[in-house]
Order: C-alpha cells, then structure tokens, then sequence
C-alpha cells in the first residue's frame, strides 16, 4: 500500500500546478470553503496548471482509493468541495475565460467564478445566464442548473451550454455535446459532478442590453401585504423582467430588474417600489453593480444550512408560511431569498435535461445563518424546520440540488424523480463505475 507522504512525492514531481499538503504555509487558506460549517483537513489541495494535471490527479485518487473532492468556486452548501484525508482538485487555477465576439461563444475554465465570466462578457455587451453573486463557481453552479438575473429571458446556464471537456474516472479527457454523447450531454445538465471533472465550459454568448435595476426595502412587519401585492405583479411581467425577494427577521427587500428601453423602464419598474401602501427606498445600478451587491452579506467563512427548492405560486399560504417562519427566526442572519423563474426556463421541456423543475414560477433557498458557534444548532435547526415545512405547501413541487445543506438517497431520486434518476444512474454506471466522483448529490449504481 501506498503511503499518503509517498503519493504527495509523486503528485509533486508529475505535476505542473501546486500540491499544497500539510506543511505548507498555504495550507490552512487553501483547504477553507465558502461555508464555514466545514472545517475539514485534505491530505492535499491539488491547484492544476494545465489540464493533464486533472488528468493525473483524478488517476492517482482512483488508483490511490483516495478520497477526491472537486472544486470549482467552492461554494457547495454541503461541503462536498473538501474533504478529511483525501484529496481536493481545486480548479481555481483555472480561471482565463475566452470570448470569441464573432461566433457569441465563450469558453469558461472549469475554475473560474461568476466576476470572471462577467468580466469578460459585459465589455462587449455580452452575458451568459448564471447566478447572482459574483464569487460563486460558473462549475458547480452549471453542472446543477444554474439560474440568475438573465433566466427570464435566455434560460438557464445549462440551456445556454454547448460542450463541456470533461475528464471522467479513467483519467481520459474528451470534448462532450449532444452529437458526440447525447446521453452524457444530457446528464451534465442538471446531474452534477457525478461524471468526471469539466475542464472547459463552452457557452452560447447573449445580448446583455441596458438593465435598470430598483431595490426597495420595507419593514418586515408589513412583509404579508408587500408579498401579497408582489404576487399580483410579478405573474403579468415580460420576461425581460426578474423579481428577486430576500427575507430576514430586519427587513423585506424587493428587487427588479428591467432589461429593456429605458423610457419603458420606469412605468415597469415602479410597481415594484409601492407595494403594501409603502414606498421603498429605491436606487438604480449597473449589471456589474447588481452582480457585486450581495457579495459582502454572502461572504466567504459564512456558516449557514441552507435548503433550496421550487414553488409554483406564490399565493397566501406561502407568504403566510414565510412570516411565520421569519417571525421565529433565532438569530437576525437567518433568512429566505426567492427569485422569479418561468419565461425561457419553462420554454424547455423538462425531458431535454436532467435538471428538473422547470414549470415553477419561483426558486426559494430557506437559510439558517449563524455567527457565534452557540447558535449553530438552533439556526440550523429552524432551516431544517422551515424548508420542511415549506416542503409540504401546495405548490412545491421539486428540489433545487445545487441548493442543499445535507442530502440522502431519498432526497437525490425525489429531487430528479425516478425516470430521471434511472436514466443518471445508466450514465454513471458507463463513465464513473467506482464511484470516484461521489462528493455530490451522488447518483449511485
Ligand atoms: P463547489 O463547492 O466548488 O462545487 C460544488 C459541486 O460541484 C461539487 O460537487 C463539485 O464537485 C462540483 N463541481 C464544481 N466545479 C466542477 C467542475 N469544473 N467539474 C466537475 N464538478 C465540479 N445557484 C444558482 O443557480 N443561482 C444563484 O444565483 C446562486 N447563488 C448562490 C450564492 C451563494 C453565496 C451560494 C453559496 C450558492 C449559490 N448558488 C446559486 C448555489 C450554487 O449553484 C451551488 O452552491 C454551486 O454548487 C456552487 O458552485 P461552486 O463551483 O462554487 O461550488
């Protein structure tokens, strides 16, 4: 057998990139994820150079039986981009986001974050649907869907994705699309990292246009009305229009977001400051601005449970549900943001990926936050307490696997239904036999 000091030498001396094990002085900063609820100790974080450093490492925790974590922007809300003892592919190295203008594609390293892409993109008026807080991973985020400000109208990041080069268990490396492997193609979409590691990302490149943005802020103590009359709007919108609502025991704060002329923008956006007989506080930003405004309250080392999932309405027992459940919250950082779907993501059929819950009019992540290690159990327990709760409301259909804490077997084939699951379950018996990549919500064989 092996000895973990001997296959550090070995990785060290076939590699380009960095492998930091535990003597390193950048050690302690290179095992930490976005939650601060794990704290865990890799045998070593692996930071590839180029992509046969993947190649060579997805190898050696195979041939090793090591445990491999792999980590795009590191935020998994369950921890799976660490590990005890094993190894973390961090491909944070990987970063250098190429657009090519004439063809409206862009191609993504399978490390690169939200701000990467956007940075690369918004000179020249360009996006691609993805999330909305700008250090989140473009990796983890597409492979389980991936939705933002731009899902109205362009679809999911999966809807938008081309190719992806993917290094799957045997350490081989290849170019995957619908024509070349449909079925895996498929899977990616919606399945996770249960299929090997994606190197690249090709995307499809939209047109990003002018977007207004209005934030409006109100008491919690008014929240019932404001959702109420939130609801009556939000069904009528065009779907170059987003709502996005985040809930916490201190405030009820309204977000829209217009992508359109800026003489309609206004009559468009203005229903969403007077709601419940208040008038919100109101500013306007940039695309970038909108991407960078929740970075400082969702920074890294947070500690916090989340459980995220969908709902089709957003009628009076919900909103009923969420004051309740806001209303109880043990500390003030607890909270539940929403943001609106339909639009371009309902245009697909939900058989064209493995991502499921496609008909929902909204996304919901149900968070208990904590800052003080004493109130770890009561926060965690109130998020486990209220996304039950919300579990069961009429209306809530499916699961959001890129947004949940802890996970189950149970929870995996509910959350992609059993038709999906078993078409997961034959892809991942052809490209991942061992089950090499099961830090995830794992399909198992
Ligand atoms: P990581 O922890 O690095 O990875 C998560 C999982 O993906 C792991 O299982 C890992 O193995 C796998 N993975 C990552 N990269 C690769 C790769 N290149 N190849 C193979 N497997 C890979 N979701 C949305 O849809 N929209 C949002 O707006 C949104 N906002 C968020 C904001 C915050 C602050 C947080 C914490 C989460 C948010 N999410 C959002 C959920 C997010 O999609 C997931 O947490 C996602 O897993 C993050 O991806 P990551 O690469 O940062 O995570």
């Amino acid at each position: 057998m092996t000895s973990p000091e001997s296959v550090l030498a070995e990785m060290r001396a076939s590699l380009e990139g960095q492998v930091i094990g535990r003597d390193h002085a950048d050690y302690d900063a290179a095992r930490r994820v976005w939650n601060g609820a794990f704290d865990r100790f890799p045998l070593a974080v692996v930071r590839p150079a180029v992509v046969e450093d993947v190649q060579r490492t997805v190898s050696t925790a195979r041939d090793c039986e090591l445990t491999l974590a792999v980590r795009g922007g590191g935020h998994s809300l369950a921890g799976f981009s660490t590990c005890d003892d094993g190894i973390v592919l961090d491909l944070g190295s990987l970063d250098q986001v190429q657009v090519d203008v004439a063809r409206a594609r862009v191609r993504v390293p399978g490390g690169a974050l939200l701000h990467d892409l956007d940075a690369a993109t918004v000179p020249v008026n360009g996006v691609v649907s993805a999330g909305v807080v700008s250090h989140t991973g473009v990796g983890g985020l597409t492979l389980g869907g991936g939705m933002g400000w731009n899902s109205r109208r362009y679809g999911l990041a999966i809807d938008n994705l081309l190719s992806v080069d993917l290094v799957t268990a045997d350490g081989t490396c290849r170019t995957v699309d619908a024509e070349s492997d449909p079925e895996l193609f498929w899977a990616i979409r919606g399945g996770g990292g249960n299929f090997g590691v994606v190197t690249w990302f090709e995307f499809r490149m939209r047109e990003l246009g002018s977007p207004c943005v209005v934030t409006s802020a109100y008491p919690t103590s008014a929240a019932d009305q404001v959702l109420e009359d939130l609801a009556g709007i939000a069904s009528d919108l065009p779907r170059d229009q987003t709502i996005g609502l985040f809930l916490s025991r201190d405030e009820l704060r309204v977000k829209s977001v217009w992508f359109g002329d800026t003489a309609t923008a206004e009559a468009r956006l203005a229903p969403a400051t007077r709601l419940g007989g208040q008038r919100g506080k109101s500013a306007t930003s940039t695309f970038t601005e909108l991407q960078h405004a929740s970075d400082e309250s969702v920074a890294w080392g947070i500690c916090c449970y989340s459980k995220g999932g969908f709902v089709s309405e957003l009628d009076d027992d919900f909103v009923a549900l969420m004051t309740q459940q806001i209303a109880a919250a043990p500390t003030a950082e607890c909270d539940v943001y929403m943001i609106q779907l339909g639009g371009a993501v309902a245009d697909v059929d939900d058989d064209e990926t493995a991502y499921s819950g496609r008909a929902n009019a909204y996304y919901y992540v149900v968070t208990g936050c904590w800052d003080r290690p004493e109130d770890r159990e009561v926060a965690a327990q109130w998020g486990r307490e209220t996304a039950a709760l919300f579990s069961q409301a009429s209306g809530v259909t499916s699961n959001y696997v890129n947004e949940q804490s802890d996970s189950s077997q149970d929870f995996v084939r509910r959350a992609y239904g059993e038709k999906k699951y078993e078409r997961l379950v034959e892809v991942k018996r052809r490209t991942d036999p061992t089950n090499l990549f099961r830090l995830n919500q794992n399909i198992s064989a």
